[in-house]
């Protein structure tokens, strides 16, 4: 039987409908990548703020600038915080994700979760301590050291206060690095598949240093973040891409992480 005419209205109506919601959600172009339980689609929102999709959960990485700026991606089931520094720990914009679910596990290390306001944030708290295994929605979570080991940097971020985190998810392991130079910690670190590095001045490391590093623990692929110096700049990523080098194999995907000026820069 041929469609009628309405029928193929409908067509035409639905797929004009499917292309508006296809350009509604391009607004967040995700990376997919295959693990065994489907595809972790990793969103970079800004600065030191990601997002991953994963087996229909989303975890949000130091969400900071209100709930508004993550407008439009699915709704945090787990929400980790490295550290206390603004660009990373905001407790207002926590509080609007925690509030919305219901169900929202928080993450944090013990410093973070001291300054935590009571209420729905001190009540989904988890404390991440190093070598503690958080399993949530069938993902482990791993808090590891983030640190300065530039004597002249310690202060930014001394050793035992903040935390990366080791995400075991699907046969891959996600490492969100927090705010830390390239430590002995780091290097030891083996079957990474996507690393998430700050590099940026004072506050981090150098691309030189972060070269050093992702040769020494050899991630598949490397997304530099939080690479804005506290002058303004950008971090040199075609340089660090140089010292890398193209004969390692290691990926390093360079993303917009900077599409609008923010105000942190720690
Ligand atoms: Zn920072």
């Amino acid at each position: 039987m041929r469609p009628s005419y309405l029928e193929w209205a409908l067509v035409v109506w639905f797929g004009a409908g499917a292309a508006l919601v296809q350009a509604a959600e391009s607004q967040w172009a995700g990376d997919r990548m295959a693990t065994s339980q489907g595809d972790l689609v990793v969103y970079p929102i800004h600065h030191a703020t990601l997002v991953l999709q994963w087996a229909g959960k989303a975890v949000y990485v130091d969400p900071v600038g209100g709930a508004k700026r993550l407008a439009g991606l699915p709704k945090p089931d787990v929400v980790l915080v490295t550290h206390i520094h603004g660009d990373h720990f905001d407790a207002a914009t926590l509080e609007e994700l925690v509030s919305g679910g219901g169900h929202v596990r928080l993450v944090v290390p013990r410093a973070v979760a001291e300054k935590l306001p009571k209420g729905p944030l001190a009540e989904s708290v988890t404390v991440a301590t190093e070598g503690k295994k958080i399993e949530i929605g069938g993902m482990a979570i791993e808090a590891v050291p983030a640190y300065n080991i530039t004597p002249q940097r310690q202060k930014f971020h001394p050793k035992g206060r903040g935390v990366g985190y080791l995400l075991r998810l699907g046969g891959k392991t996600v490492y969100i690095a927090g705010d830390t130079e390239g430590t002995p910690e780091m290097g030891k670190l083996t079957g990474v598949d996507v690393a998430f590095l700050p590099m940026n001045l004072p506050y981090t490391m150098s691309v030189e240093q972060a070269a050093r590093a992702i040769r020494e623990f050899k991630p598949k692929i490397v997304y530099p973040y939080h690479f804005r110096n506290s002058d303004g700049t950008m971090a040199d990523l075609e340089k660090l891409q140089r010292l890398v080098g193209a004969e390692s194999g290691i990926e390093i995907r360079v993303r917009p992480w900077y599409p609008r000026e923010g105000s942190n820069r720690q």
